[in-house]
Formats: C-alpha cells, structure tokens, sequence
C-alpha cells in the first residue's frame, strides 16, 4: 500500500446509478486497496448550481453513502465525509480565492460550456465560477496526490495545480502538487443511446428493484436499422451491445456480436442476456443497498467517524496555512 493520498468528491445532487458505478465507483473501490483515499459528498458544490432548491440535499448525502457503502467502499480503508462538516475546506476556499486570478476560472471549459447548456439554472452566481477553488481547497487540504477524474475533469485538477504553484509562492511549500490520475473510463450510453443523464430519464438507479430492471432493459433502444427478427443488427451501434461490452463476459460478448450480426438471436432474448449479466454485476450491490437502508443509524456514524478524521487532518494543514500566510 503506498502512502500517497487520493482525493475524490461527489456531488450530492440525486439517485447514483450504473454510470457512477462504471465511470468512478468501481475504481475507488480499488484504489482504496493501494493509497490513503479521502472521498468527501460535495454538498457546497451541489449548491453552486443547485442553490434555489436545498430541500433534498440532507436526504441526498445520506443516500449517496449508502449508495458508496453498497458498492464496495469500506470505512476501514477509505475517509468517507461530507464536505460542510468539515468548515475548514470554506476557510482555504477562501484564502485560495484571494490568490485565483479571474481569468484561469473564466478560461476552464467546463465553466463557459454549463453556462451556455444549463438553461434552466441561473449559472451567473459567484459561486458557480468558484468551484474549482473550492475544489482545490477540497484537495490541497489534505495534501492529496492524485485525483482520479476522467479526462473532462483534467482541466480542473490542472488549475489546482497552478493555484497550488501560485500559492506555495507566496508563501512557501506548503502544498505538494496533485496529480490527475486518469481512470479509463468503459463507455457506457443511456438506454436510448444518448449521454447518460439524470435529466434525460436514461439510466439505472441502484436503487432500482430487480423486476424493475428487467423491464428497463427490456425497453432498452436497440440497432435502429433491426426492423425485423430476420434483420441482422450490428452490436456496436446498439446500447444493449454497448451495456453487453460493459458488463457481460467475453463468451456472452461474443454470442451477442455473433448472434445479432447473423439474426440468430432476436432482440429480446440479448436483453433477458443482458439482464442476467446486470443481476450478477449490480445484483449484490442492490442488496447490499436493502441492507443499508435497514441501518440508516450506522450509516450516519461512519460519516460522523469520517468527519472527525478529515478534520484531525484539516487542522492541522490550516495550522500550517496560517502560519504561511501569517494570518
Ligand atoms: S440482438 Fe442485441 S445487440 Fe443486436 S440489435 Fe438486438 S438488442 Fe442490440
């Protein structure tokens, strides 16, 4: 196990479903097994855009560690916390902000992107343009080393490592400079094929029961140009055959690429396939779920047991800052 640190956050804004799994649960499970890991629930940066409507985001982070705790992530070997029960992350938010020039904020492409897509939100906050300082407030407090972030959130972690520049300085070697750590990431559509979104109903909650499941999978979009069972499909532009390559095995992947290609399987026996291939994969995550539910109270303490932790550390790196900025 090395003693480097990994940092990683989530943001606390609805139902976790298959593409968290995929795209970053499964691999902190992981990386616990090889570094100090700290996994914190974003709840500032849900406000950042989701601030005219709090009224779910107590229910949301409690969730969300149910969600962690299911899909594998063990408190004996991860630091699992909410962001605000650690006050020290505003206080580096905001001594990192002094130092943050406008332009590297107005210049990350994420921030100018959600501004000109997101319609239905006010984006023009100050807050919104902040996130990333905080974010590096959220790193740089524990001294992280590595951030894993596919490669959209590059630019992020490219920006603390200049406000981390910046900042040591001014004022000294405060900080060690963090390092994305760039997580190959299986590409997983929604249901119909296009981006897997909340706000477009397309994906698999883990919440989601077992018959509830098959039917989804049963109303999965398929190869548009498969009218007909006689028809041959090609897997590749079909979301079944892209959920097959995530999660089924290489024999299965193969029957499918073989069967669709010569019509020798219709549609629905692929996705009652790829229903049992799901139920191996996410079935014991959902029942892991049930299980949580029932213990809500031991839920709430292991964030409170990862709270004092991160503050144990958060107190001692602001220590550190105060004295660098002899504030
Ligand atoms: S057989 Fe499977 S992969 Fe082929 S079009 Fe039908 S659902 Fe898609």
């Amino acid at each position: 196990m090395s003693n480097k640190r990994v940092l990683s956050g989530m943001r606390p804004t609805g139902k976790l479903h298959l593409g968290h799994v995929v795209g970053a649960l499964n691999n902190w499970v992981k990386l616990q097994n090889e570094y100090e890991c700290f996994h914190f629930i974003a709840d500032w940066h849900a406000l950042t855009s989701d601030y005219a409507d709090t009224s779910r985001i107590r229910e949301n982070r409690v969730e969300m560690m149910v969600d962690w705790l299911a899909a594998g992530l063990d408190p004996r070997k991860s630091v699992m916390f909410v962001q605000s029960a650690v006050p020290q992350h505003a206080e580096l938010h905001l001594l990192l902000s002094m130092i943050t020039p406008l332009g590297w904020l107005e210049r990350v492409p994420t921030y100018k992107e959600q501004r000109d897509n997101i319609t239905d939100k006010d984006l023009g906050n100050y807050g919104f343009l902040g996130y990333p300082v905080l974010q590096s407030a959220d790193i740089l407090m524990y001294k992280g080393n590595y951030v894993p972030v596919g490669e959209d959130q590059v630019p992020h972690v490219e920006l603390t490592r200049e406000i981390c520049r910046r900042f040591n300085s001014y004022y000294g070697d405060v900080f060690p400079e963090p390092q994305a750590l760039l997580t190959p990431v299986p590409r997983l559509p929604g249901l119909d094929g296009r981006k897997m979104s909340k706000s477009y109903g397309n994906a698999i909650a883990l919440t989601e029961k077992p018959d509830v499941m098959k039917q989804t999978v049963k109303d999965m979009m398929t190869d548009p140009a498969r009218k007909r069972r006689s028809d041959p499909g090609n897997p590749d532009i079909c979301p079944v055959g892209d959920y097959h390559k995530v999660f089924s095995d290489e024999n299965r992947i193969a029957e499918v690429d073989q069967g669709c290609r010569s019509a020798g399987i219709g549609c629905i026996e692929c996705k009652m396939w790829l229903f049992e291939s799901l139920q191996k994969k996410v079935g014991p995550i959902y029942e892991r779920r049930q299980a949580l539910e029932a213990r809500k109270d031991d839920v709430l303490g292991i964030l409170e047991d990862g709270a004092t932790k991160a503050k144990t550390v958060a107190q001692a790196t602001m220590g550190l800052v105060r004295e660098a900025v002899k504030i």
